[in-house]
């Protein structure tokens, strides 16, 4: 059967980009939420950190960095008075909420964002029309979520997701009890990290030698999507315990058909933000902070650094011992997407709009189908883990990636021709 090629496509590069560096923070073996919580106190009462891996209890998520950005807000609010001047480092979703805080308590806030935009890891694209997100789409923990309260007020159409159950699929058929397997291996991992946390990859093996072939199989789709993407560190330098406790997709999570770019644009509105003005250097003197970059210096009373954990490694700044070991204990994962738009939907369709594909592991393993709540039929690919890094290499194009993509897309719809 001859399927059609896509009409129009997208490909992220959050790994290779020096503005994230990678997708979302997550821990690494020994890291707790306290490490969290040390980064989210004040440096000083001049400087504080605001983003999604500050975030003590809703880290790797965008209503964590927009919570960790009021919190920010609240600690430079306490610490000075109206009309001090402010500069927020990072036009993220984080630096957006610190500034309209900080702006709505009379501070003079300046936004300066190193990329030509606003949103950071939150960027909808065009695919010819429609709208799709190759960042953060989800709303998750949607019914507790600060951002989809804005949302709601702000009218904004939202679509649900179910990912109690996705479609689990490989070459050679349905792949039953992948979540029940994924379930067992928390457990696993909860009792082996009881007296001390250890790396998800022992984790693993230890699991997984208890189990006979077919099982085992059942377990590596289930890690693929359901742990390598919730996390997509290193597992042999991952927490067992943040893994498997930490939280993250949720039932009842939401996307916008109009794209999550939309929340950006209302958070921007009115500021003041630059754009293309990467920092580099952040200098506290007696009577303020100076915030340096290749374009010049700017004198601010006080500052928020709301950029990624991973690109502060880029940075000149002083930081306390405990923020810089918190900071050590925290690692940022790699995912990546390809968005495909194509004529027709010639895939299997999941009830929930969501599948899995285990076609081995480099592989784009989680698949969003966005064709219902778009009215277009399109596909969001996501890799990660080493996938992501071999599967969105430097080396390759885009039209590269989409095409190997699309061919993935072929390949599993081909596997299930019978499927609806
Ligand atoms: C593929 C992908 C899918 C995701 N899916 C979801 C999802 O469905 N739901 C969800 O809740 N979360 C998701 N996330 C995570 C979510 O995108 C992030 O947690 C959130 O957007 C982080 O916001 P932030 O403001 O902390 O950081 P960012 O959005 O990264 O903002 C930081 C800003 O700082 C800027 N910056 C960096 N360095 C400098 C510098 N030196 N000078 C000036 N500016 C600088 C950056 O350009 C950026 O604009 C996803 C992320 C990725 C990559």
């Amino acid at each position: 059967m001859r399927h059609p090629q896509p009409v129009a496509w997208a490909v992220s590069r959050w790994c290779a980009d020096p503005w994230s560096r990678g997708a979302w923070t997550g821990l690494l073996v020994g890291g707790t939420g306290a490490d969290r919580a040390r980064l989210a106190a004040p440096v000083s009462d001049r400087l504080v950190l605001a983003g999604e891996g500050v975030h003590p209890t809703r880290p790797a998520m965008v209503h964590g960095a927009y919570e960790s950005g009021l919190t920010a807000a609240g600690h430079l609010l306490a610490a000075g008075r109206p009309g001090e001047r402010i500069v927020v480092v990072g036009a993220g979703v984080a630096g957006l909420a610190a500034a309209r805080e900080l702006r709505r308590h009379g501070r003079r806030v300046r936004v300066l964002e190193a990329r030509g935009r606003v949103g950071g890891r939150v960027h909808s694209v065009d695919l010819g029309g429609v709208t799709a997100d190759l960042g953060a789409a989800w709303l998750q923990q949607y019914a507790d979520n600060s951002l989809a309260a804005l949302a709601r007020e702000c009218g904004l159409p939202v679509v649900a997701t179910d990912f109690t159950d996705p479609l689990t699929l490989s070459a050679d058929g349905r792949v039953e009890g992948a979540t029940v397997a994924l379930d067992a291996l928390a457990r696993t991992a909860h009792a082996l990290t009881a007296a001390a946390d250890r790396p998800v990859a022992e984790v693993i093996a230890a699991h997984a030698a208890g189990l006979d072939t077919a099982s085992r199989r059942t377990l590596a789709y289930a890690v693929e999507a359901g742990v390598t993407l919730e996390s997509g560190l290193d597992f042999r330098l991952a927490s067992a315990r943040g893994a498997f406790s930490e939280p993250g997709v949720g039932e009842g999570d939401r996307w916008l058909p109009g794209g999550l770019g939309t929340v950006v644009t209302h958070l921007a509105d009115g500021l003041d933000v630059i754009l293309d003005r990467p920092v580099t250097e952040i200098r506290p003197g007696s009577d303020g902070v100076t915030v340096t970059g290749s374009w010049g210096a700017l004198h601010a009373d006080r500052v928020v650094l709301a950029m990624p954990l991973a690109a502060l490694a880029d940075l000149a700044v002083d930081l306390p011992d405990g923020h810089r070991a918190a900071l050590a204990r925290i690692g940022t994962g790699r995912a990546e997407k390809v968005l495909l738009r194509y004529p027709d939907r010639f895939w299997p369709v999941s009830p929930g709009g969501y599948l899995w594909w285990g076609e081995g592991t480099d592989t784009w393993c989680e698949w969003a189908d966005l064709t219902d709540g778009l009215g277009h039929p399109v596909l969001a690919l996501l890799a990660a883990g080493d996938a992501a890094t071999s599967l969105h290499s430097p080396t390759r194009t885009d039209a590269d990636i989409a095409a190997r993509a699309h061919a993935t897309v072929v390949r599993m719809a081909a596997s299930f021709p019978n499927l609806p």
